[in-house]
């Protein structure tokens, strides 16, 4: 007798290929199995009750991440066929794809890393395969911003070695710290951090400046990978808003623990966001609009609605938006300003603003811009155009929490540095602001071990092996960038005398000049 095999419908096959390929354990009990997602405080009763929101089973996913990728190398190729390196709007804007590339390509990695994690951890199927299928997107945004970018490195300096720097170079801590922050939380932490309150609340703040910023500085090799990551992003998205939707309704106790979560990673995530505030306003050439529009946009108008939405749930707007709202026609500035003190530490060249830069920040922000920030930038032009080009030399104090240098301003005030601190076991600690304070009181035993890259130079922990500081006409800060890897005045330094702005003239026939404001 001869039988013709069921086909499975849609619904039936997906439901066998994840929620089916999960079982209750019999050898080990299955808090043995999944040891960390009690912890926390989180209480699921009832794992089925879990959306899928991918509706992915794992053959679709490969079929449709293998016809993405080979139509992004098709692409990559072309450009660099066309030498595609040369349609950029400015040499300058090179400087973005090093902060992307040392500053979030490693963060892909991290939240491939994280994804694994985080998966494994929770005990429901669906939630399982979602981490699982995202972890492998995140592997795959990591290498094809690798590669894309690598074509790069054969023509522009500070693009030799992202990994290395990221896990040193002072500024690159920021982001760094942020992610290993949520990897060694507890596995809903991490999703709540990474998934809702990053890529739901925050992210078009950071892929919208990086991937129309290189559409409209003439960078299609970029423009094609953030395009080839969309509908990834868009599924992370997804999860993000049905993972804090699910943990909210499976338990009224959930609900604090969580509202605590989004305090904190909103804040955790605002103040990451402060390289692209920068970027946005200062390192493109062409802007596509201000920090402050975006934040706006993203945040206060979109952000706005999503919270109204979840007050049904109980959760109310971050703590601290407010703040974020006050400081956006000074983010910024001041951090560029950071930049333009200790760019010949970096793995980026700076400038001054020019001219017609400036009228554009002097039009965007005009009730700060002229009186707070224009002076400091026309002294440093004063300052270049008579050979001194200014550095500072001395090391800036972190802030405990995000490891941004104490630059940030009183909410009521942009003329005071915000100044906060917190004694735990008689030892004092330094935050940026009220956002960060909190954030440490509330798990200082956590945060009092954070790897905070000026006392680690101080410590002597940042010289190349050997390293004998006590030598007569020791340079520490020579060492410190032989440390990072960047060679100074080449990858770091001052745009205007730097290699990648003589070359550019000399390979493409253009005048920089005039430079200087
Ligand atoms: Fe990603
Ligand atoms: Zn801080």
């Amino acid at each position: 007798m001869t039988t013709t095999p069921k086909r499975l419908g849609l619904k039936e096959r997906y439901a066998m290929m994840t929620r089916g390929l999960g079982w209750e354990t019999s050898y080990q009990p299955m808090d043995k199995v999944f040891p960390y997602d009690q912890f926390e405080g989180i209480r699921i009763h009832d794992w089925d009750r879990w959306e899928d929101p991918f509706r992915l089973t794992m053959d679709a996913y490969w079929k449709f991440q293998g016809e993405k990728e080979k139509k992004l190398y098709a692409i990559i190729d072309a450009f660099q066929q066309n030498n595609g390196q040369f349609n950029v709007s400015d040499p300058r804007y090179l400087n973005t794809l090093k902060l992307f590339l040392t500053g979030v390509s490693p963060l892909e990695y991290a939240a491939h890393r994280g994804y694994a994690m985080a998966g494994r951890s929770l005990r429901g199927v669906g939630a399982r395969v979602a981490c699982q299928m995202q972890s492998i997107d995140e592997l795959r945004h990591c290498q094809t911003q690798f590669h894309t970018i690598s074509h790069f490195n054969k023509y522009f300096h500070g693009l030799h070695d992202p990994q290395h720097m990221h896990d040193r170079v002072w500024y690159l801590s920021v982001p760094k710290s942020y992610f290993e922050d949520a990897m060694s939380a507890g596995p809903f932490e991490f999703i709540t951090a990474i998934s809702f309150s990053f890529e739901y609340v925050l992210t078009n703040l950071l892929f919208m400046p990086f991937m129309s910023g290189a559409a409209y500085n003439g960078d299609m090799a970029t423009v094609t990978f953030g395009f080839s990551a969309q509908s990834d992003e868009s599924r992370h998205m997804t999860l993000g808003l049905e993972v804090v939707k699910f943990i909210l309704e499976q338990d009224p106790d959930n609900v604090p623990i969580v509202q605590k979560w989004v305090d904190k990673w909103f804040w955790r995530g605002y103040r990451l966001l402060t390289l692209v505030a920068m970027m946005m306003d200062y390192m493109l050439p062409k802007r596509v609009m201000s920090w402050q529009e975006a934040w706006e946009m993203y945040f206060e108008k979109n952000g706005g609605a999503l919270f109204q939405d979840l007050a049904r749930y109980g959760i109310r707007m971050p703590k601290y938006h407010e703040v974020a709202t006050k400081e956006k026609s000074r983010l910024s500035h001041e951090a560029w300003a950071i930049f333009n003190n200790y760019g010949h530490a970096a793995n980026i060249n700076v400038w001054v603003p020019q001219p017609d830069e400036m009228t554009w920040l002097s039009e965007k922000y005009p009730e700060t811009f002229d009186r707070l920030y224009r002076p400091r930038f026309e002294w440093l032009a004063q300052q270049e155009r008579q050979g001194k080009r200014w550095f500072n030399n001395t090391l800036p104090m972190l802030c405990q929490t995000c490891q941004i240098p104490m630059a940030f301003t009183e909410p009521d005030d942009p003329t005071k540095i915000c100044y906060r601190e917190s004694t735990y076991h008689g030892m004092k600690h330094h935050f940026c602001s009220d956002g960060c304070k909190d954030i440490f009181d509330g798990e200082p035993e956590k945060y009092v071990q954070a790897w905070l890259p000026v006392h680690q130079i101080y410590q002597g922990n940042c010289f190349p092996e050997g390293t004998d500081p006590t030598v007569e006409g020791f340079n520490p800060l020579a060492a410190v960038l032989q440390y990072y890897h960047i060679e100074p005045g080449v990858d770091s330094g001052e745009f205007n005398s730097s290699p990648d702005r003589a070359n550019w003239e000399r390979w493409t026939g253009q005048d920089l000049q005039p430079k200087a404001a």
